[in-house]
């Protein structure tokens, strides 16, 4: 127990207690706070059995547009973190009883900074900001050492929002740069190993005050072989002054060591589609990087004519370069529409939940599909069922004929239980998360 934290949860005081009075792993008493799984039991073998579940079957047509989606209770057996039985309903069985609620794929967080919060700890809006990308970099000098000293009790309390929002996954982006050298990294980790059971991640070296602006090279070189996923970076242009010397390094630094590249790219202009084409011309020229690298923001796509969209969506496409987005709204939107139609990876995330960049993340990916939809006018049953992918980073119970994808025997066992009918109405009410099941652990 963290007898430090002077502010420990009625929450955390009932799953410490029931920890140290049963000496049992964090399971149990994980379930003891949720709201909907509370009184159930997995067994000591890991099994989990669930009865009338509900599971999206296909969809409804009227003169060929659909206008429902059918759906059917199931009973649902899990073992060793995977789904190994989907069964007709047995309502008379002893399991936990679902009570009609909507299963869909647990959400994936995809852009989020869970090293860098200000969440759990005091409030603080936004300052005025001043001497752009580079005033922040000089202020986040100044802050980070006081951010750093509790920053895994705050990553902790962040990855619990998220995951009361049905996310059991995310890719954080950690900082490595000279002021935190590789100290948010490993606080972080210490985090994702207290939460490992009930939260998965993928991390990115992220080096926010440039590669070569202020040195970051070595530690970004360190972290590389480290238990890291992804290379990070930032505006290239703006921050390091060149485009060319930092995606070189960033290429080379993810072939040497077998990662994926996953680059903040805010600049709209000239710079902004001068950095998309040359990554492009990069990953083209480097096969094995197609597929596991990503432009975050990319905003510059927002700023160009609809045939340019097009040209650059179809390029991003052929070089398995993904796009991800938090989906901003106002002077700048981004042409997610056209990014689907060429088959362009399209992933979403919370970015900052509160911070010094940005107090407005709710911690759900749900309403990031459900502004897509908005945004784009995706209002039919139809479109707003396929705007859940969003929030799953793709996996969807139906494909678009309607036949059932999703769950399959042998799935990993993640999933949320919604308050919902259907994907639909999930995406279009932001539905509540009853329970949030991770590789068969309750999370929430
Ligand atoms: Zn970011």
């Amino acid at each position: 127990m963290k007898t430090s934290d002077n502010s420990i949860s009625r929450k955390d005081f009932i799953r410490n207690s029931a920890l140290a009075a049963a000496g049992l792993t964090l399971i149990p008493q994980i379930m003891a706070a949720s709201p909907f799984l509370k009184e159930q039991s997995i067994s000591a073998s890991g099994k989990l059995s669930l009865k009338n579940v509900r599971l999206e079957t296909g969809f409804e047509y009227e003169e060929g547009e659909v206008v429902s989606t059918k759906t059917g209770l199931f009973y649902i057996e899990i073992e060793n973190g995977k789904i190994k039985n989907i069964t007709p309903n047995q309502p008379n069985a002893k399991a936990v009883d679902a009570k009609g609620m909507l299963m869909l794929p647990a959400f994936k967080d995809m852009h989020i900074h869970l090293d860098k919060t200000f969440y759990g700890d005091k409030w603080q809006a936004v300052r005025k900001r001043t001497g752009g990308v580079k005033g922040m970099i000089a202020l986040e000098q100044k802050m980070l050492p006081e951010m750093l000293k509790n920053s895994t009790f705050k990553a902790e309390k962040m990855i619990e929002l998220l995951q009361s929002k049905g996310t059991s996954f995310a890719r954080s982006h950690v900082n490595i740069e000279p002021t935190s050298k590789l100290d948010s990294l490993k606080n972080l980790q210490k985090a994702l190993e207290h939460k490992k059971k009930s939260f998965g991640a993928e991390l990115v070296a992220f080096p926010q005050h440039g590669v070569f602006y202020t040195d970051s090279v070595p530690y970004l070189k360190e972290a590389a072989q480290m238990d890291i996923d992804f290379i990070g970076g930032v505006d290239p242009f703006t921050i390091d002054g060149t485009i060319e010397k930092t995606i070189d390094f960033t290429v080379q630094l993810a072939l040497d060591h077998k990662k994926g590249i996953d680059i903040h790219l805010h600049e709209t202009g000239e710079s902004g589609l001068n950095t998309v084409e040359y990554l492009i011309k990069k990953i083209n020229e480097n096969p094995s990087l197609k597929g596991k690298t990503y432009l975050s923001h990319c905003f510059i796509l927002a700023k160009l004519d609809k045939v340019k969209q097009e040209e650059v969506a179809e390029k991003l496409a052929e070089a398995q370069i993904g796009i991800v987005s938090t989906i901003p709204f106002g002077s700048l939107v981004m042409p997610i529409p056209a990014l689907y139609k060429h088959n362009v990876t399209v992933l979403t995330g919370n970015d900052s939940i509160v911070d010094h960049w940005n107090t407005f993340g709710t911690g759900s990916v749900l309403q990031k599909a459900n502004l897509m939809a908005q945004l784009y006018g995706f209002s039919t049953e139809f479109l707003l069922s396929r705007s859940l992918k969003l929030a799953t980073a793709n996996i969807l119970p139906l494909d678009d004929k309607g036949v059932q994808q999703w769950p399959k025997t042998g799935d990993h066992a993640d999933f949320v239980l919604m308050d919902a009918s259907c994907s639909a109405e999930a995406v279009s009410r932001i539905s509540d998360v009853k329970s949030l099941i991770h590789k068969g652990n309750v999370a929430y």
